[in-house]
């Protein structure tokens, strides 16, 4: 019988993960096809996910954390960090799992030795790469526009900042985690901000991918090396394909069929 994968996320309709899901599983002949669901209030998750008969799905913006609180058990990284973005019916118990953060470690290699991020933005993404960044004892600074969800931050270690309270330090490495300029033009923080932070710093990432946001519009305007958020959802989704096919697949070859759909 063939398995049923989604996203679920709102907005959703910008996702590629099911053209690269898609592409891994047909053309490695994997019984499986993986569709998306706007799903408008995170707390309809459990219900909807078993409602459509699902195997397993990604979560994405602003579901993350409400997915977690939705699974029967956590495993790995996701439970130090309490987002999920994969999760798998296992005999009818949803297992929460995080893949995000290797797959942004994975995205970031070619920048070489980093041992100084500066994150903007304190949801879900920012949880997850701040948590493994900490791991590799990576320096962790992070900027918000609401201060009340820095209270996270502040307990592992991370120095936090809100728009007021932000002095610049040196940076290896910049890292867009906010959902602005995802669906409209706006900058993660007031522009004089964004400024100072671009003058200190090596490299500039952004989660978001798919376009040039406004803020990799100045890095590029200043001609700082930037990547957008294209590598990560690549990392991401071939370890959340692990999961899905329960490795009955080659890795390799899941890097492979999903990498091509990028040009798809
Ligand atoms: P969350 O909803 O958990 O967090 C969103 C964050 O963005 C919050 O810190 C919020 O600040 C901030 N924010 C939203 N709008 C603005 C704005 N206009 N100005 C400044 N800050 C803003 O989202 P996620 O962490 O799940 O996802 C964040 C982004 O990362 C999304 O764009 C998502 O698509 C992308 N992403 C990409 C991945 C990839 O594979 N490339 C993987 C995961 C995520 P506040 O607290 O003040 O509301």
């Amino acid at each position: 019988m063939k398995k049923l994968f989604a996203i679920f996320g709102n907005p959703v309709s910008h996702s590629r993960s099911p053209l690269m899901h898609n592409s891994v599983f047909k053309n490695l002949n994997y019984k499986a096809c993986y569709t998306r669901v706007h799903l408008k209030d995170g707390t309809k998750l459990k219900e909807t996910f078993f409602n459509l008969g699902l195997s397993g799905a990604n979560i994405t913006v602003p579901h993350k954390e409400e997915a977690y609180k939705a699974c029967d058990e956590i495993r790995g990284f996701a439970s130090k960090v309490g987002v999920v973005n994969t999760i798998i019916n296992e005999n009818g118990k949803l297992i929460g799992y995080n893949t995000d953060a290797d797959g942004f470690m994975f995205a970031i290699k070619e920048f070489g030795d980093i041992k100084n991020i500066l994150i903007l933005g304190a949801g879900g993404t920012a949880k997850a790469l701040s948590a493994r960044f900490l791991q590799d004892n990576i320096k962790v600074s992070v900027i918000n526009r609401s201060e009340g969800r820095l209270s996270y931050f502040k307990e592992i270690g991370c120095e936090c900042f809100s728009w007021n309270t932000f002095r610049p330090k040196k940076y290896d490495l910049v890292v867009n985690t906010t959902s602005a300029g995802l669906k409209d033009e706006e900058l993660p923080a007031p522009k004089e901000i964004i400024d100072s932070i671009l003058e200190n710093t090596n490299f500039v990432a952004d989660a978001i991918y798919g376009k040039l946001t406004p803020f990799l519009k100045l890095a590029k305007n200043k001609n700082i090396t930037f990547k957008d958020g294209a590598d990560m959802l690549l990392g991401q989704g071939v370890l959340a394909n692990e999961l899905f096919v329960n490795s009955e697949l080659n890795k390799e070859k899941i890097y492979k069929e999903m990498k091509k759909s990028f040009i798809l």
